[in-house]
This record gives C-alpha cells, sequence and structure tokens, in this order.
C-alpha cells in the first residue's frame, strides 16, 4: 500500500514509507490502551449483535415451513412475535453499541488533543518560527478527527462484520452447501473492486486533504489583518484570484475523481448481490421443485444473502478506513515524534530566586536546519537551508553584574535578537555557554537549570509586546496568577499605564489583543512592562521598540522601563539614545562578534562602529532628550 500512498507525496516523509504502518498500528493500539475496558464491552455486545442477524432468516424458515405450508396458524403468529422481539432487541443492541464506540472515539480524540497540544506547547521557539500555523491547527484539528474517525469505524465495521460476515455464512452453508458455494462465486468481483478503489482512494484523499490544508492556509495567511493590508497596498487581487483559484481547481478536480472512483464499487456493490439473488433462485427453485430444498430454506437463503451485503460492503469500506486511519495517525504521531529542541535535562537543577549574574562565554550559535526543528508537511515551499548553515554568533562574552543594564548596539541582523534568545534560553548555543547564577553562588550553565526556574528568572519583552485576546486582567496575571486587583494596578501604575486603562469604560475588564481594543504601540508596551513587573524576574531581556513613539509617550516608555530596571540586571536592544547613555556596558554587536564594548561615553571617544551608529541612529534623539 505503499506505493500509491507515495505517489504524488514526494514533499511528505510519512507517506512514503510504508513501513510505517505497522509500528503506527502498534501505537494505535498503545493508545487506544486505556480505553480496554470499554472497548471489551464493545466488542462483547457486537458478538451477540452479530449472532443475532441470522435468527430471523431462520424464523422465516420454520415460518413458512412448519406454518404455511403446513396451514398451522399459531406457529405463524408466535414465529411472528417472537420476530418482533428480535428487532427489537437488535435495535436496542444497535443504540448501545454507538454509545460504546462513540465513548471510545470521543475518548480517543480527547487524548490526541490534549497531547499534541501539550506537545506543541513544548516545543522550543525554532519550531514556530518555521511552522505555518494554519497547517499546524489543520493537523491539530482535522487529523485528529479524522484519526479518531477511521479508528472507531475500523473497531465497529471489521469487528462486527467479521463475525456477522461468519455467522451468516456457516448458516447459508448449513441450509445448503451447494446453493451458497454458488452465490460465492459472484463475490470476488466485489473483493477486486474494493481493492482498486481503496488503492486509489487512499491516493487520493490524501491529496484532497493536502489540497484543503493549502486552501487554508492561503485564507489565514491572507485574511488576517496584516496579509489583508498587503494585499491591500500592492493590489494584488487577480493574482492572488488566480493562485486561490488554482487551488481550489486541483481540489475540485480531486473531489469529482473521488467520487468517479467511489461510485465504480458502489456499482459492483449492487450488481453483485443481484446477481447472487437470481442464482440463488435460480438454482434454489430447481432444487425446491426436485425436493432437495424446502420453500422455506429457499427463502431463509434469500435473506441471508442480502445480509451478507452489509458486511461485505463494510469489510471493503474498512480497507480505505483503515488507511485513511493510519494516515491520519501518522500525521499526528510526526507531530507528537518532534522532538523540542530546547528539553529540559534529566537531573537539571533549580536556579536560585536571586540570580543576577549573567555570563556569555565565548558564545556561538547557528540557527537549527528545518529538518531539525520542524516538519516539512508544516512548511510550504522553500527552506533557506544556505543561510542556515552561517553562523550567527562568533564567539561572544561579556559580564553582567548585579543590577547592571547592557545594551546591545548595532547594525540590523549583527545577531543583538540572537543573543537575547540565547539569554532566555529560546535556542540553546551550539558552541561556549550562557551561565546564570547568584552574586554569591557559582555561575550555572542554562542548559543545567530546570526550565521552570530559568523561566522565572529571566523576564523577557519582546518587540511586540504580545497580548492575548483576553482582558487587561487576564494578560496580566498571566504572570502571576496569583496577582490580586491591587498588585495590577500597582504594576500598571509604576508601568506609567494605570492612568490609561481607568479612563478606559471596561477598565480592567477590557479586552485586548487581536481583536481587542487597539491599543497604541507605546500603550502596549508599557503594558507589557506591568506584566514584566508583575513577574518581577531579577534578570530581564528587553527589545526596544524601533517604531517611532510620539515624544510623550516615549517619556513614558522611559519612566515605565527606569522603574521596570531599577534593581535588575538588564539585557537591552537598544535603539533610544536615552537608554544607551544610562547602560553600564555598551556592547557593539557586529556580524555576530562583540566588536566594541565600553560605556558611552568611551565608546565616543574611541571613534569606531559605535561612534558612527551614534551619528546616524541615535544623534537624531538628541533633541528629544
Ligand atoms: P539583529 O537583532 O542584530 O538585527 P538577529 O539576531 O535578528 O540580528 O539576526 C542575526 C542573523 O541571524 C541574521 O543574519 C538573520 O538573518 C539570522 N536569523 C535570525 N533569525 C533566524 C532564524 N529563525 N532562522 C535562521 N536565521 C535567522
Amino acid at each position: 500500500m505503499g506505493g500509491p500512498l507515495g505517489r504524488g507525496y514526494r514533499t511528505d516523509r510519512s507517506a512514503v514509507d510504508a513501513k510505517l504502518s505497522r509500528r503506527t498500528v502498534r501505537r494505535v493500539v498503545a493508545f487506544a490502551a486505556p480505553h480496554r475496558p470499554v472497548i471489551a464491552g464493545f466488542l462483547a455486545v457486537t458478538v451477540l449483535d452479530a449472532a443475532i442477524v441470522v435468527v430471523n432468516p431462520l424464523l422465516i424458515r420454520h415460518l413458512i415451513d412448519d406454518g404455511i405450508l403446513r396451514k398451522d396458524g399459531s406457529v405463524v403468529t408466535w414465529l411472528a412475535v417472537v420476530m418482533v422481539l428480535v428487532s427489537l432487541v437488535d435495535a436496542s443492541f444497535s443504540i448501545v453499541l454507538g454509545w460504546l464506540s462513540s465513548r471510545i472515539g470521543e475518548g480517543l480524540i480527547y487524548d490526541l488533543r490534549t497531547r499534541v497540544f501539550a506537545h506543541v506547547q513544548r516545543m522550543s521557539l525554532a519550531f514556530f518560527t518555521r511552522t505555518q500555523t494554519g497547517a499546524l491547527v489543520s493537523r491539530l484539528n482535522n487529523d485528529v478527527i479524522g484519526a479518531q474517525r477511521a479508528f472507531t469505524s475500523v473497531l465497529s465495521s471489521v469487528v462486527s462484520n467479521s463475525i456477522s460476515l461468519l455467522v451468516v455464512g456457516i448458516t447459508m452453508l448449513a441450509l445448503s452447501w451447494q446453493v451458497t458455494l454458488l452465490c460465492l462465486v459472484t463475490f470476488p468481483i466485489l473483493f477486486l473492486a474494493s481493492r482498486w478503489v481503496g488503492a486509489r482512494l487512499a491516493g487520493l484523499t490524501r491529496e484532497q486533504m493536502n489540497g484543503n490544508a493549502d486552501l487554508g492556509n492561503v485564507m489565514t495567511e491572507r485574511f488576517n489583518v496584516g496579509g489583508a493590508l498587503l494585499l491591500k497596498l500592492f493590489g494584488r487581487r487577480e493574482e492572488e484570484d488566480d493562485l486561490y483559484d488554482q487551488k481550489a481547481a486541483v481540489v475540485r478536480d480531486l473531489g469529482v475523481r473521488i467520487t468517479v472512483v467511489s461510485r465504480v464499487f458502489y456499482a459492483a456493490m449492487v450488481l453483485v448481490p443481484s446477481l447472487a439473488t437470481a442464482l440463488v433462485y435460480g438454482v434454489g427453485g430447481h432444487l425446491a421443485m426436485s425436493g432437495a430444498l424446502s420453500v422455506g430454506t429457499l427463502l431463509a437463503l434469500a435473506t441471508l444473502l442480502l445480509r451478507l451485503l452489509g458486511p461485505i460492503q463494510g469489510l471493503s469500506n474498512v480497507r480505505v478506513d483503515v488507511m485513511t486511519a493510519l494516515v491520519s495517525f501518522d500525521r499526528v504521531f510526526e507531530v507528537l515524534d518532534l522532538p523540542s529542541t530546547v528539553q529540559e535535562k534529566p537531573g537539571a537543577v533549580a536556579l536560585p530566586a536571586d540570580s543576577t549574574v549573567v555570563e556569555f562565554d565565548d558564545v556561538r550559535f547557528r540557527y537549527p536546519l528545518a529538518d531539525e526543528v520542524s516538519l516539512a508537511s508544516l512548511e510550504t515551499v522553500t527552506r533557506r537551508e544556505s543561510a542556515d548553515n552561517a553562523e550567527v554568533l562568533r564567539g561572544v562574552s561579556f559580564r553582567a553584574e548585579p543590577g547592571q543594564m547592557v545594551a546591545l548596539v548595532g547594525p540590523s541582523g549583527a545577531g543583538k535578537t540572537t543573543i537575547t534568545h540565547l539569554m532566555a534560553r529560546l535556542y540553546d548555543a551550539t558552541g561556549g555557554a550562557v551561565r546564570v547564577g547568584a552574586p554569591d553562588g557559582e555561575l550555572v550553565d542554562v542548559r543545567e537549570v530546570t526550565l521552570q526556574s530559568l523561566e522565572d528568572v529571566v523576564g523577557y519583552v519582546t518587540q511586540d509586546a504580545h497580548m492575548f485576546h483576553d482582558t487587561i486582567r487576564a494578560n496580566l496575571r498571566y504572570a502571576r496568577p496569583s496577582a490580586d486587583d491591587q498588585d495590577i494596578w500597582d504594576a500598571l501604575a509604576a508601568a506609567q499605564v494605570a492612568d490609561l486603562v481607568r479612563g478606559l469604560p471596561d477598565g480592567l475588564d477590557t479586552v485586548v489583543g487581536d481583536r481587542g481594543y487597539r491599543l497604541s504601540g507605546g500603550e502596549r508596551q508599557r503594558l507589557a512592562i506591568a506584566r514584566l513587573l508583575l513577574k518581577a524576574p531579577p534578570v530581564v531581556v528587553l527589545d526596544e521598540a524601533t517604531a517611532h513613539l510620539d515624544s510623550e509617550s516615549e517619556h513614558a516608555v522611559q519612566r515605565a522601563l527606569d522603574e521596570a530596571l531599577v534593581g535588575r540586571t538588564s539585557l537591552v536592544i537598544a535603539h533610544r539614545l536615552s537608554t544607551v547613555r544610562q547602560a553600564d556596558q555598551i556592547l557593539v554587536v557586529d556580524a555576530g562578534r562583540v566588536v566594541e564594548h565600553g560605556t558611552h561615553a568611551e565608546l565616543l571617544a574611541a571613534g569606531g562602529l559605535y561612534a558612527d551608529l551614534y551619528r546616524t541612529q541615535f544623534a537624531g534623539d538628541e533633541a528629544a532628550v
């Protein structure tokens, strides 16, 4: 089954490797293990339900042979009553089966979903910079549901249909092996059709899934505010229409092909039983006339024959279902198997809460390759392999003493952001070490400490100061869940944003974030600073906003920062003159190296790169300060 699956999926490793399916099956079984009691109950009811299928046809046989043909009214009445009861039992079984199978299925969805969410959340930042959110979310939703659906349908169809097939087949053989064997002659047509269809459908379905995910991606990319703005500014409506049309056309054509291929199967499904029924009546009719077969037996055989239909149909679909299931499970497992590049070491120690010394010791770094952090199927087209290999930091060393402010300056692309990423352990250094520790203790490599303790020690205010779509209160509490309103107001006041929040109609209950109240850049930064103040970490990493703020905002942000940084060790990507002036050390970063090092006055006097930068980047601020 690897052949047809692999075709057209060169980019998706999971589909090409046919051997994967056996392993996948084992893992699926392991996944289902916690639901064993429910599964056992389900199987028990399934067996009973399958056995009941043959009861009514056998009753028909008696009703005709011993009732109608012998003109015995009471036999006819009683058997009819029993048939009603059997049907009632059968119907209630189907309800119970539905209940049990959905408990298994929904339980499985729940397990998969929560596990994938927990896993993805713990992935390193590198994964998210690589991955398309749309593709990831669609995998979390669609594939998890696909996997569940297929799992329950496999469970119910394989088991119940095989048992029905067996029971019905044996009963038919017992009633008349000659007629039964004749019927069987027609069945290979069905199996051939189902093989052919199954092989093709698996490939087509996968293509369609990817096509749909593709469509979703285009929309998620274009229909967020940023994308929409770009569309408007560049006026690329026609090209965008064409792009979407092409992708939609692929999905449309696949849909048509899937329907036609499936119809071939349904045609066979209708044809074969009709042929078999004709054979039963033709051959069985002659046998009945010669007295070798009773009329009741003949009718029972014809009824049983129709009962074979459902199980056979179910079992032929199972091939497709199993494949769809394995594909879905594979895609989910693929995400689950992707290791995070930043992980806590076994036996990691907790960093002391008063860790205020930071040291970079000959730190070298290159961004990880795509293969190391992400899945081809979650990315789109290009990978920047060549750019990836370049070393971004080439031996960065410095030491920040308790309470010092270290400012990073340098041309764009020099590696400043990367240095801050390593500080917060969003990535791991590929050479050298980043160490943190208490003033009177030993410094510890950040790779040796627990993630939680490092997160507690290092606070990070990013340039975009992201807020969740939630109330201001909830966003701030994210930093410290135990904070009460007074704590929050204190933090807001210290961050120079309390007046603003007080002025909002809903106060702390104002919803901010993507679709919420539109904060200005400066306001958002101050809110982020308030969030940081609540967390109160001893070490702060700060990426100053490059966007120019009006001077009032600028001053407010400055005051907020002064408040936030006092008594804390800080690493600041500086874009403002006031910041560099204040810094205890300035590191001038260029092409992955610290090329100059000193205070503002020292570096200006030295007349090197800093002096150049000062003239181009900071001198404009002079007037404002
Ligand atoms: P700065 O903050 O000084 O402008 P950065 O640290 O952002 O510089 O970038 C340093 C270099 O690393 C740049 O050449 C940039 O292209 C590269 N880079 C940044 N982020 C990534 C990433 N996620 N993957 C690969 N390369 C990256």
